[in-house]
């Protein structure tokens, strides 16, 4: 069976635009680009046209590639004190002279819909309420709308980045599940792989995960977005290990639409 992003995102995004009619609420966000990455303005486009089904301010700073980490810090400490801004995103990847950490610790806790602060993620892994970051949060909503229960099974995570691998640890433990994470110096990744109830990859490598890496009846979750020939494939080889799953996202329409989902969620519900 395959697990709906499109779906689910869409059932969302609806429930979020009568909430904010309902309450006559009003939210701007805004996003800070530097540089011109084509895959970053694929992704903020989709941003925008979230923003504009939901009627939240959409608010675009793109800075030249040779931008200093004062002049990105100070604006978004001015985006901090504006009240119309309630989400402040820092498209990533940003370039290397930047110094990620220190622009993304400079955001409000508050106005963090990416939940990418060290206030944040400390909150996540101390089980205090805060703002969970988009891909992971939205695997688990994706998870808990076809009531796909994890008490007790296998999760094996495969890749441990801070935006994806090590937030989903803490949210599989909250579900009761048995957590292994994988990565790039695993060896015999199938000895892992293979005993997963869950298998959740997000490593950025075309079909990394083939069919005889992954246990009958077990419930894939493919996070990886790679570009080749223009064309966007998966983690998973999901043409031959559909056949075996019992539940599997593809790519696109799985994990990516419930990430851009779950940013305006953490917008508008700023719960946890
Ligand atoms: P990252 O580069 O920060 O992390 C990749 C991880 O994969 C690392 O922890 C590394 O140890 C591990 N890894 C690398 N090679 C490996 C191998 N051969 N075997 C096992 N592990 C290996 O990447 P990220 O930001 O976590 O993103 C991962 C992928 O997910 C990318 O393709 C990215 O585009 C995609 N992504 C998708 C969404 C979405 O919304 N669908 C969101 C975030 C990231």
């Amino acid at each position: 069976m395959i697990l709906d992003g499109k779906l689910v995102s869409n059932k969302i995004k609806e429930e979020l635009k009568d909430y904010i009619q309902e309450n006559n609420l009003e939210y701007g966000i805004a996003v800070i680009q530097v540089g011109d990455d084509p895959a970053s303005n694929v992704y903020i486009k989709n941003k925008k046209k979230v923003a504009e089904y939901l009627n939240v301010n959409f608010n675009h700073f793109k800075f030249d590639l040779d931008i200093t980490d004062d002049i990105v810090i100070r604006k978004i400490e001015s985006l901090n004190k504006d009240k119309k801004i309630n989400g402040i995103i820092v498209q990533l990847p940003l370039p290397d002279h930047l110094n990620v950490d220190k622009i993304i610790n400079a955001i409000d806790e508050t106005k963090d819909i990416d939940g990418l602060t060290i206030k944040n993620c400390g909150n996540l892994f101390s089980n205090n309420p805060g703002i969970i970051s988009c891909t992971p949060y939205g695997i688990i909503k994706l998870l808990e709308y076809y009531n796909i229960n994890l008490e007790g099974k296998n999760a094996v995570i495969v890749g441990r980045s801070k935006l994806v691998g090590k937030p989903l640890i803490e949210l599989l433990l909250r579900k009761n599940a048995t957590v292994t994470v994988c990565h790039s110096k695993t060896k015999h990744l199938k000895d892992y792989t293979k005993k997963a109830d869950l298998l959740i990859c997000a490593v950025g490598c075309k079909h990394l995960i083939t069919k005889n890496m992954v246990k009958r009846g077990s419930i894939i979750v493919d996070v990886g977005i790679n570009k080749v020939d223009n064309k966007l494939y998966g983690d998973v080889d999901f043409k031959h290990v559909s056949k075996k799953a019992k539940y599997i996202t593809p790519v696109p329409g799985g994990v990516g639409p419930m990430t851009v989902a779950l940013l305006y969620y953490n917008l508008i519900k700023k719960e946890s």
